[in-house]
């Protein structure tokens, strides 16, 4: 067995945190359009991207960019001009992949009022590379768009939708939400086959969470609003994977689906590449208010706080909040964590890759003969027992090469992934 340097891909997260209207159940990171200081946000990340890029040159650890990822809030209610000098920016200090695949989402309704607003925004949007879109449709059902507190209608999503084909967009992802209060699982799928109407390149789906602090948590304490049970939410998920696996799509993440290519046997060409580096412990800057990023092996959060975020930037400082220098412990099981929300799992080679790279003097050194699944199970002695008595349920598949969730395994993630902790 070999450490081996696998070639590590590398991308960029910049967040946007601002929103035309906080939705009721969002808990991320973002705040009202109106009256915030966009234009100052928009300067400082420029500065932020200048030092980061600044930063790696010093180290040596500079490396192309394979991958860029706008996200949100809803960068589309960003000012063009902003938007482009910031991307300029970007394209001037790091070494962007021609190929890249470059997302930015984009939620409905924010693109303009009127086409040739639209047609213009969105060329604008061609003109700066970007190549896929990922639009927050979450129903097609206005009294419940209406519920969550989204700005947008589903007329709004099938015009959008027709303006992005227009101009030749041909990789977009949508959002559906399900297991909102009140909505049952055939509302859920009816949902879904409205926006199969669109024929998107990728999926993602994902049951409403009722955070606290936000106007659903609140309403939840107040025992206003009654979260689906448990029960119900998972016979809708099965239910909406097993239509789109009939549809074309290839399930390829717990919460995500990339219609098929020509040859239906290989990976779907539109499996997201820059969420793909999550799940393959890749490397990405993440830029922005509140992003995170792991890059050279190290772990880091920025600030969530806008003050400290732009005078940070002012005063010519990176506005890291946390950073913590990942273990060899730490890399594999983020690597089991994050790999097993794939469907074809994580394997004993690319977990125990992930362990031997890290810049830890702690890590143990595999013994000459020691294979990877040996190696493997050594390091997770204590979860090994528990881990066979998933799979003696029909929850983990374990076999030669490695570890994946069956399709009710997916049901307890959670508790299966934490074995790994
Ligand atoms: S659009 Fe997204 S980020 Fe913005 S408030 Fe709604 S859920 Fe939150």
């Amino acid at each position: 067995m070999t450490a081996g340097n696998m070639d590590k891909k590398r991308g960029i997260y910049i967040h946007m945190p601002f929103c035309v209207k906080k939705c009721r159940y969002c808990a991320f990171l973002s705040f009202d359009a109106e009256g915030s200081p966009r234009k100052e946000y928009t300067d400082a990340l420029e500065k932020e991207i200048k030092l980061r890029a600044a930063q790696e040159k010093k180290n040596g650890t500079d490396k192309p960019v394979n991958t860029i990822y706008i996200g949100g809030g809803t960068p589309s209610v960003m000012d063009i001009s902003s938007m482009s000098e910031m991307i300029k920016t970007v394209r001037r200090s790091f070494e962007v992949d021609p190929d890249a695949e470059f997302t930015m989402e984009a939620n409905p309704a924010t693109l303009g009022r009127k086409d040739g607003v639209m047609l213009a925004k969105l060329q604008a949007y061609k003109f700066m590379g970007i190549n896929r879109f990922s639009m927050g449709v979450q129903s097609m059902d206005n009294d419940r768009l209406h519920f969550l507190g989204r700005i947008h209608t589903a007329e709004n999503v099938a015009r959008d939708m027709d303006m992005i084909r227009r101009k030749g967009f041909d990789n977009v992802n949508l959002d559906l939400m399900f297991s909102v209060p009140g909505e049952s699982g055939d509302d859920a799928l009816s949902d879904l086959e409205k926006i199969l109407e669109f024929g998107p390149e990728h999926i993602s789906c994902y049951s409403l969470q009722i955070e606290e602090g936000t106007p659903f948590g609140e309403m939840a304490e107040a025992g206003e609003l009654t979260e689906v049970p448990d029960e119900e939410d998972r016979e809708t998920y099965h239910r909406i994977c097993r239509r789109l696996e009939d549809a074309g799509y290839e399930h390829y993440e717990i919460s995500n689906f990339a219609k098929k290519g020509d040859d239906s046997d290989s990976p779907s060409p539109y499996r997201s590449c820059h969420n793909s580096l999550y799940w393959n412990m890749d490397e990405y800057i993440g830029l922005g208010l509140g992003a995170s990023g792991f890059i050279n092996g190290i772990r880091y959060k920025n600030t969530s706080d806008l003050n400290e975020y732009l005078s940070a930037l002012s005063e010519g400082r990176l506005p890291i909040a946390e950073e913590h220098r990942n273990t060899a412990f730490d890399n594999i099981s983020e690597a089991v964590f994050t790999g097993l929300r794939r469907r074809e799992g994580i394997s004993y080679e690319d977990a125990v890759r992930a362990y031997l790279e890290a810049d830890d003097g702690e890590k143990k050194a595999p013994a000459e003969s020691c294979d990877f699944r040996n190696f493997f199970w050594d390091i997770f002695a204590e979860a090994k027992e528990e881990a066979m008595g998933y799979a003696g349920r029909g929850l983990l598949i374990i076999d030669n090469e490695g570890l994946k969730l069956t399709e009710h395994g997916i049901d307890i993630s959670n508790s299966i992934m934490s074995l790994f902790v």
